[in-house]
């Protein structure tokens, strides 16, 4: 029956980008699923009614960058507490696993994780590694199987995942990132590439991707940047991003600072997709300076994004890299109901970035509330 709701949120604002919403208007859940979106349900028939005034109710956020293959890959943890903590309903792992090992993060971690945990599959046969770095053989390097693993995978495998620094590749770089785009196209799924420290120049990376190529990390401190010293975008990456490439902010530890992003936005280059990068080697309590995806959303907000610019940045928006967005990204009746509750609290706030930078802040977004396939958790505030 349409008025009969296993849940029912009250009194919220409801902020759906994609398609204009921005009003008070409660939502009703049933079976797992979004079966209405209007003012004044009736509360009579609902299991349960949460009274969610002063929040706002959004789509589920997707994190578009984390390394989620706890137990086998260095750089794994286990985010699903984490995420429905925080808003969080999808997550894409960035190449923990690769060819050999892609069927283990489906048992492991997308099958027993509440939270919808899709992944990039690493062009490295065994995924991402922390020393020595994944290609530094590039004997290592399977395109076909990469292109294999994603075919056999279509429910959870997105992409094809490349990381191109020195640490990683050593001069391997411009080979790789052919060999990552050839999966790519055999897939017809977008290639993710990791800069910073690269051996080969920003300028060539930005010409060689594909619309719908995503370079993640893209506000890196670590050169080649994607500005010149002047601060200026280079006319490459400008190009790249009319073009349709995809520029993800990838947070994790280093690739963040303050300043290269307010110039970055200020010459044009706003992200397309905000994400965290969630690590397991971010050895600091908290994740230390990354905190959660709602703490990086807030670095936004502190660099004058709106909230609803925000989250078309973590919901629609990685949706559609993926071609997803029939699927994920949108607050829909008819759809699995993934919910983020969340409010802008005024409270001091110290924000920090890669380079030693410290930005205090009266504001922060914080989950109150995560509803996944229609099951609700508390938020961490
Ligand atoms: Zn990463």
């Amino acid at each position: 029956m349409a008025d009969t709701f296993d849940l029912l949120l009250t009194g919220g604002t409801v902020l759906n980008p994609v398609t204009g919403v921005n009003r008070k208007l409660d939502v009703g859940v049933a079976e797992g699923r979004v079966t209405a979106i209007l003012a004044d349900l009736p509360r009579a028939n609902a299991n349960k009614v949460l009274d969610v005034a002063g929040c706002y109710v959004t789509p589920g956020l997707i994190d578009f960058h984390v390394h989620s293959y706890w137990g086998v890959n260095p750089y794994g943890c286990n985010l699903d507490a984490l995420c429905l903590a925080t808003g969080v309903t999808t997550t894409m792992d960035a190449g923990s696993a690769g060819p050999v090992n892609f069927l283990g993060f489906r048992n492991l971690v997308s099958e027993s994780s509440k939270t919808r945990m899709l992944g990039f599959v690493a062009l490295a046969q065994h995924g991402v590694l922390n020393e020595p770095g994944e290609l530094l053989n590039l004997g290592f390097a399977d395109s076909d199987g990469a292109a294999q693993t994603v075919g056999d995978n279509r429910d959870i495998g997105v992409g094809i995942k490349v990381r191109l620094h020195r640490k990683s590749i050593g001069e391997n770089s411009r080979a790789a990132l052919r060999l990552a785009i050839k999966a790519g196209e055999a897939t017809r799924t977008p290639t993710m590439v990791h800069v910073g420290d690269t051996a080969i120049s920003m300028s060539e990376i930005a010409d060689t991707l594909r619309p719908g190529d995503i370079i993640t990390h893209c506000y890196t401190p670590q050169k080649p940047s994607i500005i010149d010293e002047t601060g200026k975008l280079l006319t490459e990456v400008r190009k790249a991003k009319e073009r349709g490439v995809i520029f993800d902010v990838g947070h994790a530890g280093g690739h963040f600072d303050f300043d290269l992003v307010r110039r970055a936005m200020g010459d044009g280059l706003l992200p397309d997709v905000i994400s965290s990068d969630l690590h397991g080697r971010l050895k600091q309590p908290g994740f230390g300076i990354v905190g959660d995806l709602p703490t990086t959303l807030t670095k936004f907000l502190a660099l004058g994004l709106n909230l609803e610019e925000i989250i078309a940045r973590c919901t629609i928006n990685p949706a559609r890299v993926i071609d997803w967005q029939d699927r994920i990204g949108s607050l829909e009746v008819g759809r699995e109901a993934d919910i983020a509750v969340l409010k802008i609290t005024d409270e001091p706030t110290t924000l920090r970035d890669s380079v030693g930078g410290e930005w205090s802040v009266n504001q922060r977004i914080a989950a109150q509330w995560t509803i996944r396939q229609g099951e609700l958790f508390k938020g961490k505030g």
